[in-house]
């Protein structure tokens, strides 16, 4: 037989319902590899960062963390924050620390409306709803540039800069990477979204670069719609979207708006892609540690059930991916809904229907 592949994966659950979330994924993977017979395993190693590292250590992630990550095939985060750290100290001490310096320029989002979970926009009828959000992920308004000034004149005087930063290359390629997505997909559409008519630097930039890359991919449609027109149109004209690729700030909002309309934050999935591939990608849900649930066993795991299938795609096993999104598809149209989108289900028992449902699935993709 061929040699067995081995992925070296690092987990970092971090904080709230990262924890549980992450477990969840990972016990969906390994039962992934264990079918595969010996095609393909996985070799993690769990890493505790997070913001109880930061009570005992007074930073987020291990001085040499960037470091050890660097050697492995990819990352599985869970989510950061909690109440001990102030929310920007832990965002860039760990994950905007990670997706910064490994390059990691785009954050695939798809917004996916599964079968048996009812959402606000499936009131009307059943029309089949998914499209993805392309996030500029290495600068645009979370370049980190700016600065706060002027304490010294006392109370109520303090000024603070927070500087966006547009550069054509950085338009250029998530621009690209766009439409070569939307190339691989039924409906071969890209929207550009920006506020170009309010900001007319930075975004008048990426509207000339989404002009002059589009003549290239003569057959992908094109819009370009101001952020405003677009929020109406996640609702209103959902039917119309494939894939969507805004600045980072915008597609952040976008991708929260849209799990929410699927049916739940806990849904939506994301990788933050080095396409490049110089650097491990990292793979993990879209919703944060949510305090409200955390610890209490009951939080939706398919946001990151989901992203584990991403970074079986990103392994190349084009297949297992599909098994693992159709595993989900089949478990929630068979009413196994955790209590966000309306079921009963605690995560595990969530978890566990999509992993009986995986063998059911592997013969059908
Ligand atoms: P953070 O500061 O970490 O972003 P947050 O509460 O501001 O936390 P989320 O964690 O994304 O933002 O949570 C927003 C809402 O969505 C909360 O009501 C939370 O309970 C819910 N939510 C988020 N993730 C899940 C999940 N996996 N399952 C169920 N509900 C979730």
């Amino acid at each position: 037989m061929d040699q067995t592949r081995v992925f070296k994966i690092a987990s970092i659950p971090a904080d709230g319902v990262g924890k549980e979330v992450v477990a969840a994924g990972r016990k969906v993977l390994q039962a992934v590899a264990a079918q595969s017979n010996g095609k393909f395993a996985f070799d993690w190693t769990e890493f505790d960062w997070g913001c109880e590292y930061y009570a005992k250590h007074g930073v987020m992630m291990a001085p040499d963390g960037l470091e050890t990550l660097k050697d492995f095939d990819s990352i599985y985060f869970g989510a950061v924050g909690w109440e001990n750290v102030p929310d920007h100290v832990s965002l860039w001490g760990l994950r905007l620390n990670i997706t910064q310096n490994f390059d990691q320029w785009a954050n695939i989002r798809p917004v996916k409306f599964l079968p048996g979970v009812t959402s606000p926009l499936r009131k009307a009828d059943n029309t089949e709803l998914d499209w993805i959000v392309v996030r500029e992920n290495s600068e645009g308004e979370y370049a980190g540039l700016g600065g706060r000034s002027l304490s010294g004149r006392g109370p109520g005087n303090e000024i603070a800069l927070q500087t966006a930063l547009f550069s054509e290359k950085g338009c250029e390629r998530i621009i690209r990477f766009a439409f070569e997505l939307a190339r691989t997909r039924t409906v071969k559409k890209v929207s550009s979204v920006t506020k170009s008519n309010a900001q007319q630097y930075g975004m008048v930039l990426w509207d000339e670069t989404f002009e002059r890359v589009a003549l290239e991919f003569p057959d992908v449609r094109t819009e370009s719609v101001l952020v405003d027109a677009m929020s109406a149109k996640f609702i209103l004209n959902p039917e119309d979207l494939s894939v969507v690729v805004a600045s980072n700030l915008n597609a952040d909002i976008f991708s929260d708006l849209g799990s929410a309309l699927a049916g739940s934050l806990g849904l939506a999935a994301s990788a933050n892609l080095n396409p490049e591939r110089r650097f491990p990608s990292m793979f993990e849900p879209v919703h944060g540690t949510a305090p409200d649930i955390a610890g209490q066993g009951i939080c939706n795991p398919i946001g990151a059930i989901a992203s584990a299938a991403l970074m079986l795609d990103h392994f190349g096993l084009q297949a297992e991916a599909r098994q693992v999104q159709a595993a989900i598809e089949s478990a929630t149209a068979a009413g196994q809904l955790t209590r966000d989108i309306g079921g009963t289900a605690d995560t595990q028992t969530a978890t566990d229907a999509i992993v009986a449902a995986l063998s059911s699935t592997l013969a059908a993709v």
